[in-house]
């Protein structure tokens, strides 16, 4: 979407830290890729727990490619609203139809996570096919990139930081200044893991339901804003050029109050269904023998 790299050529222009990037924070993805991998069962659990923290390390490079390469941002997200809305039974789940239906060049602004996903698990399912580990080690961490991504639902939508709504700066607010701050309470998510019967419904199936809250967490936002003085808000519609330290603490409560169990509901269930993508990988490989 047009709008979105001239925002993000903005603010890069302007200056900010190398972490910047329109997605869960390092910390979140860090978080998830690694509660996965202690959750994956053995013998393949066993294996990527050998390899455990460079599966944590890697968890970021995804977001990294974005600088190199002018293709990888759009992997990350997908704006529902130009598929036709979501829920949407005729969205096709086989990339190659897609192209036909919406053309290559919208989707590469509208958005590809879902399908992003599906090629990274099939990549993943070659590889250990292949017997290449250090492949697999390499993909395992991107899907769980890409599988955390879609467990943002403002990568959902095309009001992506508010901007539509008067919501300016919800997604860095959302996504890293709140689960920061509240860091403590994300608890290691537990068993058990869900059964994968088709990969691309459970796909569109998460992505939808993270569709589903954006209304909510916009809500939140605009309740968590009430009151505030207009120097505070506009430190927050300041987005992810606000200091960190200059973001209203009380703001930050009251959207943890209101958005904070959202945003625990899909970084839990982004854990248990990376372990189980990756498991069922792994299964449709043949379930190979791990080095
Ligand atoms: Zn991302």
């Amino acid at each position: 979407m047009m709008l979105r790299h001239i925002i993000l050529a903005t603010v890069l222009w302007v200056g900010l830290p190398a972490a910047f990037s329109w997605g869960w924070g390092d910390e979140v993805h860090k978080l998830i890729n690694g509660h996965a991998t202690d959750l994956t069962h053995p013998p393949l659990g066993d294996f990527l727990r050998q390899h455990r923290d460079r599966i944590v390390e890697l968890s970021t490079d995804a977001d990294d490619r974005k600088e190199s390469d002018p293709d990888e941002d759009s992997r990350h997200y997908i704006d529902f609203e130009y598929y036709g809305g979501a829920p949407h039974s005729s969205i096709p789940y086989h990339r190659g139809e897609a192209e036909v239906l919406y053309n290559y060049d919208n989707m590469a602004q509208w958005g590809t996570l879902p399908w992003r996903i599906i090629d990274v698990t099939w990549a993943l399912r070659d590889a250990m096919a292949d017997a290449d580990w250090e492949q697999v080690i390499i993909l395992a961490a991107d899907l769980g990139h890409y599988v955390a991504d879609a467990h943002q639902p403002l990568h959902t939508t095309t009001n992506y930081d508010g901007q539509l709504t008067g919501n300016e700066g919800i997604h860095s607010m959302f996504e890293m200044h709140m689960v920061d701050k509240y860091r403590d309470h994300y608890r290691h998510p537990t068993p058990p893991l869900p059964v994968i019967e088709s990969l691309p419904d459970s796909v569109f199936a998460w992505l939808f339901e993270s569709y589903c809250d954006v209304e909510s967490i916009l809500a939140a936002d605009s309740r968590a804003r009430e009151g505030l003085s207009s120097q505070k808000k506009e430190v927050v519609a300041q987005g992810f050029q606000a200091d960190a330290e200059d973001i209203p603490q009380d703001y930050l409560e009251r959207l943890y109050l209101q958005a904070g169990m959202t945003s625990w509901y899909h970084t839990s269930k982004a854990t248990v269904r990376l372990a189980a993508l990756w498991l069922w990988a792994w299964d449709q490989a043949g379930q190979p023998s791990l080095p």
